[in-house]
């Protein structure tokens, strides 16, 4: 993933701002400060309207914020892995590393999203009425905040894989049918659907003369378009996952290393006549870790030689490992999530085999061209 800066951790989660989520707060901001509030109210000043739509800007990405918060919570609860919340250019994303395995789980992680944006639009609403009377910036921020909470939550709710309305439409499926793949499918078929109709009324947009609307509109049915259709691609590789097991997948023509070796030695007489690009290093058939090519490289020339396999490779104690008889699915979690190349396989502190994830994709591709 591209570089996003981390702004905070909350219970557990980090809290990610990915570099085009500026452009968006920046033109929130300016819809707001340059349009919104000097047409409600034209005698305000220039300083007044960016101070207010600023903060109201930050508020808004709050509420997002606090959407994704709800779902990663109730994802937590429901015993999954949640990595972190990103906010970008579309809003925001929240990183669940597995799909849920139950309609029910599904149902309440993608329903709480759209509630708990509700739940906000009410909270400002109730302050909107204490005081608008009060104050008229703090009227119009409050008012602004009620409003686009409540059309987040509709919006969310459009029944298209993968927004929230998706999921929830797709748990429902899931649930009447039993079959995950052909709710996936109903669902993102939906998906596509509603988002050709945002392709089209942005056109409609473009030809009636509000350009920039328009273009935006394109651009969020493009990319609703395309979740749509990778969803649909994942869930059908998942199911196929789940079929196989690690022992099916894994290669057993692997050799070990000695931790004594040399980096030196390590690499004239394995790196250079073998294709592999990591070696599993034991002592007396016991692993040690692993050495890859990247802690090679990261020993200058001049110390190859003194140095040893032992003090570069990666301890067995920080190694992701699976064992055979867990299923694809585990495994190509386990290497995307650390994003590590080589996964052993183990059976009682023994290695059988190691993974890699061309051996995953390879079983994928063969079973997809003959049709399995
Ligand atoms: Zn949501």
């Amino acid at each position: 993933m591209r570089a996003s800066w981390r702004i905070a951790r909350i219970m557990g989660i980090d809290i990610n701002i990915d570099p085009s989520w500026l452009i968006i707060f920046a033109l929130v901001s300016w819809t707001l400060a340059g349009y919104y509030f000097p047409r409600q109210f034209p005698d305000w000043s220039a300083s007044l309207n960016w101070l207010l739509g600023v903060v109201t800007a930050l508020l808004f990405f709050a509420s997002v914020l606090a959407h994704e918060l709800a779902h990663s919570i109730v994802a937590k609860w429901q015993g999954e892995e949640v990595r972190s919340i990103t906010l970008f250019l579309l809003g925001g994303v929240a990183q669940i590393t597995e799909e849920p395995d139950k309609p029910s789980k599904e149902f309440f992680m993608a329903v709480v999203g759209p509630l708990s944006s509700i739940a906000i639009g009410i909270v400002f609403f109730i302050i909107w009425l204490l005081v608008r009377d009060v104050s008229q910036p703090l009227g119009a921020l409050t008012q602004y905040l009620a409003i686009i909470n409540v059309v987040l939550a509709v919006f969310n709710l459009i029944p298209g894989f993968p927004m929230d309305g998706g999921r929830v439409l797709r748990a429902l499926l899931w649930k009447t049918t039993g079959n995950l793949q052909k709710a996936t499918r109903i669902a993102s078929t939906t998906g596509q659907v509603i988002a050709f109709l945002f392709i089209i009324g942005g056109i409609v947009q473009i030809f009636s003369g509000l350009i920039f609307s328009g273009i935006w509109i394109i651009f969020i049915g493009w990319f609703l378009h395309n979740a749509a259709t990778v969803g649909y691609r994942q869930v059908v590789m998942k199911e196929m996952l789940r079929e196989v097991r690690a022992k099916d997948l894994m290669s057993t023509d692997f050799e070990t290393i000695p931790s004594n070796l040399s980096i030196q030695q390590l690499i004239d007489e394995y790196i250079l006549k073998r294709r592999d690009r990591a070696f599993l290093v034991a002592d007396r058939g016991k692993l040690k870790g692993i050495i890859c090519l990247e802690n090679v490289k990261a020993v200058p020339p001049e110390k190859r030689s003194t140095t040893l396999v032992g003090e570069m490779m990666t301890p067995k104690e920080k190694l992701e490992v699976v064992s055979p008889e867990d299923d694809g699915q585990k495994v190509l979690t386990r290497l995307t999530v650390k994003n590590v190349g080589q996964l052993p396989v183990m059976e009682n502190d023994k290695v059988k085999g190691i993974l890699c994830r061309s051996d995953v994709l390879h079983h994928l591709q063969v079973r997809q061209e003959l049709g399995v």
